[in-house]
């Protein structure tokens, strides 16, 4: 099974992820974590990519693309992948189903997980963390005994610079015109399915996973 999930900064996408991977034995490819191995190894399409952005350059899609067919080849007989984070473009979108033909493959379901705007802003801005032993915190929704204090008596929790209301707004701004014409795209190739994320974070989990164990079936 061959699964491209998109979903919004805050909307929860690492815990469902985590669990897809789990729970149906994919592999999780993100092209970030790849793109950094690639350099860090200092792999031919690592050198390539570093050249580009040296010069403040974007890595072109097909160089992308190519990293992820690379790491799909690596794994053999995996039962299959999610790739989290890619495509980002309708460029790499369609340098994918190229590479994914020649290798005699396909996506089965573009997972398009959706959240309020208003709902993510509240989520990501709420975010806090204690530096000093890791602890995670929500005002709202995992609030610290203490406010802005660390239960474990470390001290003050800090808020990362780029979870502000503005920085939140812009991010998820850049997600809906970077989105957009992806799920556009998939849409006319119908494999699409919409999951609504508004709603705690077990139930998303469930409708996700009727919609992967259909899609599951359907393959077999
Ligand atoms: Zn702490």
């Amino acid at each position: 099974m061959i699964v491209i999930f998109l979903g919004p900064p805050g909307a929860g996408k690492g815990t469902q992820c985590k669990f897809i991977v789990d729970t149906y034995g994919l592999k999780h490819l993100s092209s970030g974590d790849i793109l950094r191995r690639e350099r860090s190894e200092g792999t031919d399409l690592g050198k390539e990519a570093q050249g580009y952005m040296d010069s403040g350059k974007l890595v072109p899609d097909d160089l992308i693309v190519a990293m992820m067919m690379k790491e799909i080849a690596a794994c053999g007989d995996l039962s299959g992948f999610v790739f989290d984070g890619f495509p980002r473009t309708i460029g790499q979108a369609k340098e994918l189903d190229k590479a994914m033909a020649q290798a005699g493959k396909k996506i089965d379901v573009v997972l398009n997980l959706q959240v309020d705007d208003s709902l993510l802003e509240e989520r990501v801005c709420g975010r806090r963390s204690c530096l000093k032993c890791g602890a995670a915190y929500h005002v709202k929704y995992m609030a610290p005994k203490v406010a802005e204090q660390c239960d474990n008596g470390c001290g003050k929790l800090s808020q990362r610079a780029d979870d502000t209301a503005e920085t939140v707004k812009n991010r998820i701004a850049a997600y809906h015109a970077q989105t957009a014409p992806l799920v556009e795209y998939y849409n006319e190739q119908g494999n699409v399915k919409s999951v609504n994320g508004n709603v705690a974070i077990d139930l998303v989990t469930t409708s996700l996973k009727s919609v992967l164990d259909e899609v599951k079936a359907r393959i077999k």
